[in-house]
Parts: structure tokens; C-alpha cells; sequence
């Protein structure tokens, strides 16, 4: 799945760094695995592979995570 590319720029993936509580969820549920622990917070490594499944948004406890599934 990690080789499947969808179209670039267009994703609606937001995430707010601010509000992240270094749960690792997101790093876990993502089958594209775009997103990495950084310093106790996760960040976007890979966000053009994003195909606005909203599993990252469904399990992020804190809401620091943002996406209009099916957009891109
Ligand atoms: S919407 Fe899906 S593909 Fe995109 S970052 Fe979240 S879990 Fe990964
Ligand atoms: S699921 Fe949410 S709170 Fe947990 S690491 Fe990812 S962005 Fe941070």
C-alpha cells in the first residue's frame, strides 16, 4: 500500500501539533503510514500518499487531526 500514490496537493489533511498528546494512534492506524513521532508529538512525513480515509482523525483522542474524507 506504502507505493500507491493518489494526486498531489489536494489532500485535506490538517494536523495541529498544538493540540497532539503523543498518543502514537495515528502512527498505528494509518495505512499509508504518513505519520512519524517526533519529539513526543506526531508529525506528517509523507502527506501526498494521504487518501482521506479519516482512520487517523477517527482515533486521535485529542482532535488534532483534520480530514474531509474523500476530497482528494
Ligand atoms: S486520512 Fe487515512 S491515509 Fe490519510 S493520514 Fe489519516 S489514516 Fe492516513
Ligand atoms: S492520534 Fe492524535 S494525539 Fe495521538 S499522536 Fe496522533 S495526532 Fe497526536
Amino acid at each position: 500500500m506504502e507505493d500507491l500514490r493518489y494526486i498531489d496537493d489536494v489532500s485535506t489533511l490538517v494536523l495541529d501539533k498544538d493540540k497532539c498528546i503523543g498518543c502514537t494512534l495515528c502512527t498505528e492506524v494509518c495505512p499509508h503510514c504518513i505519520f512519524e513521532m517526533r519529539d513526543k508529538k506526531a508529525v506528517i512525513t509523507d502527506f501526498n500518499a494521504c487518501m482521506e480515509c479519516g482512520a487517523c482523525v477517527n482515533n486521535c483522542p485529542s482532535g488534532a487531526i483534520l480530514v474531509n474524507p474523500g476530497v482528494g
